[in-house]
């Protein structure tokens, strides 16, 4: 059985921190481990703060990302999205130490932050429509299932 929620939100710092505890808070069903409801909002946190910080060079209220998360049994699905200017190469973006801004001082390792705590990561390429990142964890162990048995 699956159980999904969507939020749609302006593409501004402010709303950071609400993406990343809204979707720790609908994955509290899946009872996870502290480490990992640590992972996914870390997650979370580098996939909404790229749609801010690159999908959007100019502010407008048109500016929205949209969050889809899934909850099935044993795992959880997200799937970030804005309809930014999109990511030309995404084979370059995702790799460690990439960024487009290094004025900025951006490190280039959200996608590689991404990758390690969550167990998989898809970047889809749609110039120049925006960018969707969907990622999975699993949540329940072999131990909760043992034990509902
Ligand atoms: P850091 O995350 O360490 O602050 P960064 O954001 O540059 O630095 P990544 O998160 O790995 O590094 O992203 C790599 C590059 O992919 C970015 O520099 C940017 O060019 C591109 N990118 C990522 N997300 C988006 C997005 N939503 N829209 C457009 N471009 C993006
Ligand atoms: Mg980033």
């Amino acid at each position: 059985m699956e159980n999904r929620m969507t939020v749609i939100f302006d593409a501004v710092t402010d709303n950071e921190a609400f993406a990343r505890n809204t979707v720790a808070a609908f994955c509290v069903s899946l009872d996870p481990t502290v480490d990992q409801i640590n992972d996914i909002k870390t997650a979370v946190s580098e996939a909404v703060t790229n749609c801010i910080v690159h999908a959007y060079p100019s502010n407008s209220a048109d500016n929205k990302i949209q969050i889809t998360t899934t909850v099935t049994e044993d795992s959880v699905h997200i799937v970030v999205s804005d309809t930014g200017i999109g990511i030309a190469d995404v084979n370059s973006a995702m790799q460690p130490f990439y960024t487009s801004k290094p004025e900025q001082e951006r490190s280039g390792m959200g996608f590689t932050v991404m990758e390690s705590f969550m167990d998989t990561l898809t970047v889809e390429n749609n110039v120049p429509t925006g960018t969707v990142v969907s990622m999975s964890k699993a949540i329940r162990g072999a131990d909760w299932k043992k034990k509902k048995l």
